[in-house]
């Protein structure tokens, strides 16, 4: 069971990777994006607090996110988890390395994905994802075979995301660096980081993942 943080600003291409993982080894992602966006379709009081801080692009609270993650740590954690835009403070990293040992597990690597924010850009302006099984396409570069139908299960549901347009990702990317880049020197001292090339094909670094992850099950 190996668990990872996959880290990197919006667009790097996190949430594609983590699918591929969960469904090549079995892991288990934790997205808090992917969390608080269910709180908000189901209608939570949780849900209803968020939104406008979502939209805007800004980050929501510490206490908030802990908790989700706090509670998912509780069950199963199949191939081990994939921590997917979390932690995104040094706040979020300490508790989550407190959450972890508690709980008797550890952190095996932090895998930083590099990419170009005039990359991101691009990325997130064609992206679009399947409601139902959460499948990642862009209009560019990976649209569905079929117009309007999710290659992978057939549904109809593709949404675009409020928060992906230019003025949220203006503020997202701000968000990054001031308070999540600092974790890459957070992990780098530690001895958790490995980086990848997320400008690559998707292939190229689900194997340079791949290869993290078979060095550090080995070491
Ligand atoms: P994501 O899907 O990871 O891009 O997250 C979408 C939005 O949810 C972010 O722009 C934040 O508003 C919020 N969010 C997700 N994860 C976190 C986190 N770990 N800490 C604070 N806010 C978060």
């Amino acid at each position: 069971m190996i668990n990872i943080i996959l880290l990197g600003p919006p667009g790097a291409g996190k949430g594609t990777q983590a699918h591929r993982l969960v469904a090549e080894r079995n892991m288990i992602q934790l997205s808090t994006g992917d969390m608080l966006r269910e709180a908000r379709t189901s209608g939570t009081a949780m849900g209803k607090m968020v939104a406008d801080v979502m939209d805007r692009g800004d980050l929501v609270t510490d206490e908030i996110v802990i908790g989700l993650i706090d509670e998912k740590l509780q069950g199963d954690n199949g191939g081990g988890f994939i921590f997917d835009g979390f932690p995104r403070t040094l706040a979020q990293a300490d508790a989550l390395g407190a959450l972890l040992k508690r709980s008797g597990r550890k952190l095996d690597a932090v895998i930083e994905m590099q990419v170009d924010d005039a990359a991101l850009v691009a990325r997130i302006s064609g992206r679009f994802t399947c409601g139902d099984c959460g499948e990642v396409y862009h209009d560019d570069t990976k649209p569905t075979a079929k117009p309007g139908t999710c290659d992978k299960c057939g549904s109809s549901d593709l949404k675009r995301r409020a928060d992906d347009n230019a003025d949220s990702l203006k503020v997202r990317l701000m968000e990054y660096y001031k308070k999540t880049s600092p974790l890459i020197g957070y992990y780098y001292a530690k001895g958790d980081l490995h980086t990848v090339d997320g400008l690559a094909e998707i292939d190229t670094v689900a194997k340079s993942i791949a290869n993290v992850l078979d060095q550090v099950r080995t070491s």
